[in-house]
């Protein structure tokens, strides 16, 4: 079994029921939900858009590998979308100590520590996990 880390962001309909409906459907798929949570209210990034976002991250114990585990994302990403809007967006931030660099995958998520919608629902539920990398645990990355 592996602990699975990911970050999940909607910023389109209802955001709430959004993130209830991905959050149910990764625990019937990827495994037994360990921690959540809370959801947080962000400004939009990257991009001008005048819908905020609702952003939360989530740790699933699992038996399946990184690549099942992004495959099983996207569709989940979607089934939640329309004809042209992505509702959700979902990441891999961490898997166990696992560090890998594939062109379809690449864990620890690049930016994650850079990004404060990432990094203030993830510290939350596992603000203690050392980042396999840069060696320190979540807490004292986001304090810099
Ligand atoms: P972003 O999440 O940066 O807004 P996208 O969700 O559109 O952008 O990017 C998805 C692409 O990123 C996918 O094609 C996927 O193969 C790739 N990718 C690489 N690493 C990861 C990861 N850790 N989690 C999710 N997708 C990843
Ligand atoms: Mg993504």
């Amino acid at each position: 079994m592996a602990t699975v880390y990911l970050g999940l962001g909607t910023n389109l309909g209802n955001k709430e029921a959004n993130l209830r409906t991905a959050i149910y459907k990764l625990q019937e798929r990827i495994g037994k939900q360990v921690s959540l949570s809370s959801f947080y209210e962000t400004a939009p990034w990257g991009f001008e858009s005048d819908h905020s976002f609702l952003n939360a991250a989530i740790g699933l114990e699992t038996s399946l590998s990184p690549i099942e585990i992004l495959h099983i994302t996207q569709e989940i990403e979607k089934e939640l979308g329309s004809y042209s809007d992505r509702l959700i967006d979902i990441d891999i931030l961490l898997y166990d100590t696992l560090v890998l660099q594939t062109p379809e995958l690449t864990i620890p998520h690049p930016l994650m520590t850079e990004r404060d919608f990432v990094m203030k629902p993830l510290i939350e539920i596992a603000g203690n996990v050392i980042h396999p990398t840069r060696e320190k645990t979540l807490s004292e990355l986001y304090q810099g």
